[in-house]
């Protein structure tokens, strides 16, 4: 059988590599079944004995390595601008938890279409994302169509916060179940561009026999665990009111750390635990626009980067961003350091990193994305370096990428070297039934929960 044609030659634009540190070469990027196959100076033909290439002309282009957010809910896509201006635990309980309760499959499937439409317009090729309790296989169904590359997982919750929705906590046993179904069918799936991960929502929210279970199935399944941590000050103190531990500690006594698990925020943990999270290889998420909206606070980056933690980006929901733009998350998360630290902290060329390879580590694909190298995966964007606001182009482009450029400079987006976005243009489904399908079904879920 021939496998699909997703053979390509990016040619003449400048392209952004990482050998230790980035840099810029004018080359033209070879893509045979869905790999960087060679990366070769302008002007080098490609080898006359393969199958024809398609040509792109990528002149006044960067050819880059596709952005990776590590934390997203793309369940959440159609509350956007329902939860202002509240604080995480009334922001949960006063519309989130009642809001992800109304959600049906449609909805769901919706929310996620017109989420994962943001994201890779925006140049964001992969995600690690944390849906709602239940309706997950219908995330999925949306993210294998548009085809973006995810990781995503049930959210798993058994225990009541006060507050919570006593309707989306499960039974620990039925929560389980589901996940290991859920994991069955799509963990490896689209050729392995789709994956699962087991979410506990926090350790507020999660029993610790459900916090040990999800870590042995992680095991299992060779699958990450995608939860939060320490977000909050009143998050840290819940936890070590009941469980004696700081979170961190708390997390690890019962299988949440090391490679596979990825801890979104880590605003409140202190140095001692920010060294155990090093020593464990723990995957740490930062949420600048989310932390700062929310109030929850400024995580300790720079802080977490010196000890040698594992850092990735990521907007978190479009009920806490706004956007799900990962050139705004990469802006702020550069400036919101300044102020503390002073003005060379978290320099755009680390910034960048974080949103690379720091989120391939995330997903557990560091040897699989995060960089324009032979033999990795071709998830790449094509950026326009053109907009007045990129001018001039012969500057610093790392510099460019992290404080001048906006999603609407992407201009082709490739996942396993298929164009899903060509000219701006999403090809995979059509925007405009997107828009109007996510439109009628936030209507509608509105009114499930009075906020009509
Ligand atoms: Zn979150």
């Amino acid at each position: 059988m021939t496998p699909p044609t997703t053979d390509l030659l990016l040619s003449g634009g400048d392209v952004l590599l990482h050998e230790g540190q980035w840099r810029v070469a004018r080359a033209d990027v070879e893509v045979r079944e869905g790999r960087i196959w060679a990366v070769r100076g302008s002007g080098g033909r490609a080898d006359g004995e393969q199958r024809p290439l398609t040509v792109r002309d990528c002149s006044g282009c960067l050819v880059m390595p596709g952005l990776i957010q590590a934390h997203v809910h793309l369940c959440q896509t159609l509350f956007r601008g329902l939860a202002d201006d509240l604080p995480l635990e009334a922001w949960l309980a006063r519309r989130i938890w009642p809001l992800e309760s109304a959600h049906t499959d449609e909805s769901v499937y919706w929310s996620a279409m017109l989420g994962a439409a943001e994201l890779l317009l925006g140049g964001t090729t992969a995600i690690l994302d944390m849906e709602t309790v239940r309706h997950t296989g219908a995330a999925f169904a949306a993210l294998e169509r548009i085809g973006i590359r995810a990781t995503a997982g049930k959210c798993l919750m058994d225990a009541h916060p006060e507050g919570a929705p006593l309707d989306l906590a499960e039974s620990t046993d039925g929560a389980l179940a589901e996940a290991q179904q859920l994991a069955e069918r799509w963990h490896g799936a689209a050729n392995g561009r789709l994956r699962y991960c087991f979410a506990p929502r926090f350790a507020p929210a999660c029993s610790g026999p459900l916090l040990r279970a999800a870590s042995d199935l992680a095991e299992r399944f060779g699958a990450q665990l995608h939860t939060h941590a320490a977000e909050t000050i009143v998050e840290r103190q819940t936890v070590a009111r009941s469980t004696g531990l700081g979170e961190i500690a708390y997390l690890e006594s019962v299988g949440i750390t090391g490679p596979r698990a990825v801890l979104a925020h880590c605003v409140w943990v202190d140095a001692e635990e920010i060294a155990r999270l090093a020593a464990q290889q723990t995957n740490l998420v930062h949420c600048p626009s989310s932390n700062l909206k929310l109030g929850s606070g400024i995580a300790r980056v720079p802080e977490m980067l010196e000890a040698g933690c594992g850092v990735a980006l990521g907007a978190d929901g479009a009920p806490c961003n706004n956007r799900l733009d990962v050139f705004a998350e990469m802006r702020l998360a550069a400036l919101i350091q300044k102020p503390r630290l002073g003005a060379e902290a978290l320099p755009a060329g680390e910034v960048l990193e974080v949103a690379t390879l720091g989120g391939a580590d995330a997903l557990g694909l560091g040897d699989e994305l995060g960089s324009i190298a032979v033999g990795k995966r071709a998830d790449l964007v094509v950026l326009d370096l053109r907009g007045p606001h990129l001018v001039p182009a012969s500057g610093d482009v790392v510099s460019h990428l992290v404080y001048a450029a906006q999603p609407s400079d992407v201009r082709d987006v490739f996942v396993d070297g298929r164009p899903v976005v060509l000219g701006g243009e999403l090809l995979t489904a059509s925007l405009d039934e997107i828009v109007r399908e996510a439109e009628r079904r936030a209507t509608e879920l509105r009114g499930r929960v009075g906020m009509g």
